[in-house]
This record gives structure tokens, C-alpha cells and sequence, in this order.
């Protein structure tokens, strides 16, 4: 594959181009994984930066329907718009959720929009990196808005969250006063929630569960990356295409506050720190990962049982058998 030139069509934002791109970045083989290198090194210079939008939401919420009408939304404004996954669920099955073709028909058809199931992969490590270099690649064809859409299953949040400028929560209607279960965790890392369904029988339901959000979200530490007023908690409607455009304006609003105020670029900063260490811990586990390793760590385990050596002891013996310590 001529690389120099699959990178001049990604930079003249041929999606054909992009979809084969992400393909070789999504490769586990050792020939693609250097011409992926190659690409994104190549890359890096274009210097274009689109607004990286993080989105989560339980199953049935309305993720597909949202980003459905919302990139349609962005499309008619001029934008043209990426939509990426992070499927856990795929370490699972194998295959991808994500990936249902029936999804986003409209959006799918745009010639302004991309959109990209979840890679399949056996660690939410492997998704989370590929997910990266897809990121990377839609930047660089110029994309201006990149969604990034995960299920949200705890772990696969923060996940998204290191890979993007603002995190949204969809949330649904919910009875009572009760928070829906949503973790705390999550909340604290959301800039904005979207209670979705505020139409028809569930409109009042959705603004009693948007203002108990907004006081939750008025409880939480105060965070050195939002102005005023921030996070934020509103309701929308993704069928009728309610609210979009008010969600829209706060997204821009927040990410020009980010912008101005440097807090866009130390995020962007501490992001790289956190996937150079996320790569270093990687592939210090992928050398627990062969046939020898494996076996040396059974026998170790066995002696540590016996009390024949210490557990300090044994970790020493088996990372000097990696190489990755000395005696
Ligand atoms: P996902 O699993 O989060 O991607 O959710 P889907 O987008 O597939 O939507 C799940 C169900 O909720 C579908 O039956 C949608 O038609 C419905 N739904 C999605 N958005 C809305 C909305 O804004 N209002 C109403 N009433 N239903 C919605």
C-alpha cells in the first residue's frame, strides 16, 4: 500500500481512503501496525482539530435516534460529521452492536457524514486504541464535529472521555425522584446531560428528571474547566428534533470557553500523558500474555501457595524472566 498517497486522499477527505485507513489502523498485523505508524505520523502535521464530542447512554436511550437527527442537524448547518463507537459489548460477542447497518439511514447516506461501527477487539484496551487512531484520521480529513458513542457499561465512559473535548450523558424520562442508578463517577465526568424523549407523554416526566439532574449536577465539586452555569442538564427530543439546537449552542459555548481559557489545550495535553501511560501498561501486560509467561506464572502461583516463596519474591523471579526487572 502506497502510504503517501493514501494520506494525500485522507488530507482531500476521500472517505474511501478514510474507511481503508481505518481498516490498517484497526489491524492487528505487524506489517499494518508499521504502516499505520507511518500514516498517523504523516499525518500529525495537518493540524486540524475538530470538536471531539464524547457520548454515552444505556441501551435503548436513544443514541442511534440522537445522533440520527443531531448530525443531520450539524450537516444542514455545513458541518461535516464523523461518528465512531466504543463497543464493549464486542470483547463479548465478537461481533459489534454498534455496527448494525440499520442504524442512522439518513445520516449514513450524507456525503458529509462518516460513520464507523466499533472495531472488534477482545480488550477494551485494543478498541480504546484503535478508536484513538480513528479519531486521529477523521481529524485529519478535515471533519469538523467527531462523535464518539459508547454503551454506557462504567468502564467504556472514561474510556471516551479520554478521547474527547466535551462528554455527554443521554439519559430517558425516569419516574420519581430516584437518579436512574447513574454512577457518580459518570456524572462527574459529564459536561452535559441530555434527558432524551421530552415529547408526547413523557415531555413533563422528562423536565422534572432534567431539573433533578440539574440540582444533582449543582452538588457536585466545582471543576476548573467549566464556566459558569456548567455542567449542564437539558432535555431534548430526538425524534422530533427538539432541543438540538439549543444543545448545539451550549456545546459551542463550552468549547469556546475551553478554548479561550487554555483549558482545551491542557486537555488535550494531559490526554496524550494518559495514552502514552495507557500504552506503556499495555504492553508491559501483552508480555504476560504468551504461552511461557503463562506457565511461569502457574508454576510461581503454586510455590507462593506452598509458602516455598514470598509473593514479592515470586513477582521478582517472573518479571527478571521478562526482562522487565533486574535480580
Ligand atoms: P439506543 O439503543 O440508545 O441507540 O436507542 P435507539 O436510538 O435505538 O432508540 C431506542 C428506542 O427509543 C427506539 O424505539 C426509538 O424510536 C425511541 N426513541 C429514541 N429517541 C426518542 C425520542 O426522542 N422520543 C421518543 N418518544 N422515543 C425515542
Amino acid at each position: 500500500m502506497d502510504i503517501a498517497q493514501l494520506s494525500d486522499r485522507i488530507l482531500n477527505a476521500d472517505r474511501r481512503a478514510l474507511a481503508r485507513a481505518i481498516t490498517l489502523v484497526e489491524s492487528a498485523r505487524a506489517d499494518h501496525r508499521a504502516q499505520a505508524d507511518e500514516l498517523l505520523s504523516s499525518l500529525t502535521t495537518s493540524g486540524r482539530q475538530a470538536l471531539r464530542i464524547g457520548m454515552s447512554g444505556t441501551p435503548g436511550v436513544g443514541k442511534s435516534t440522537f445522533i440520527e437527527t443531531f448530525g443531520m442537524m450539524l450537516v444542514g448547518k455545513g458541518l461535516r460529521v464523523a461518528v465512531l463507537a466504543v463497543d464493549p459489548s464486542s470483547a463479548r460477542s465478537g461481533g459489534s452492536i454498534l455496527g448494525d447497518k440499520t442504524r442512522m439511514e439518513r445520516l449514513s447516506r450524507e456525503p458529509a457524514a462518516f460513520i464507523r461501527p466499533s472495531p472488534s477487539q477482545t480488550h477494551l484496551g485494543g478498541v480504546a486504541r484503535r478508536t484513538r487512531d480513528a479519531v486521529a484520521l477523521c481529524e485529519a480529513a478535515g471533519y469538523d464535529v467527531v462523535l464518539i458513542e459508547t454503551v454506557g457499561v462504567g468502564q467504556s465512559e472514561t474510556v471516551v472521555s479520554e478521547l474527547s473535548d466535551l462528554f455527554m450523558l443521554l439519559l430517558a424520562p425516569a419516574g420519581g425522584d430516584e437518579l436512574q442508578g447513574v454512577k457518580r463517577g459518570i456524572m462527574e465526568i459529564a459536561d452535559m446531560i441530555l434527558v432524551n424523549k421530552a415529547d408526547g407523554d413523557l415531555k413533563s416526566t422528562a423536565t422534572r428528571t432534567c431539573a433533578d439532574y440539574a440540582g444533582a449536577l449543582r452538588l457536585l465539586r466545582k471543576r476548573p474547566q467549566d464556566p459558569e452555569g456548567f455542567p449542564k442538564a437539558l432535555t431534548v427530543s430526538a425524534v422530533e428534533a427538539t432541543g438540538l439546537d439549543t444543545a448545539w449552542a451550549e456545546i459551542q459555548a463550552l468549547a469556546e470557553w475551553r478554548r479561550q481559557s487554555g483549558h482545551w489545550d491542557r486537555n488535550r495535553a494531559a490526554q496524550a500523558q494518559y495514552w502514552f501511560a495507557e500504552e506503556v501498561r499495555q504492553a508491559l501486560s501483552a508480555r504476560l500474555d504468551t504461552p511461557w509467561a503463562k506457565s511461569r506464572m502457574t508454576e510461581l502461583s503454586a510455590e507462593v501457595a506452598e509458602g516455598a516463596q514470598t509473593p514479592q519474591a515470586a513477582a521478582r523471579d517472573l518479571l527478571t524472566g521478562l526482562g522487565v526487572a533486574n535480580r
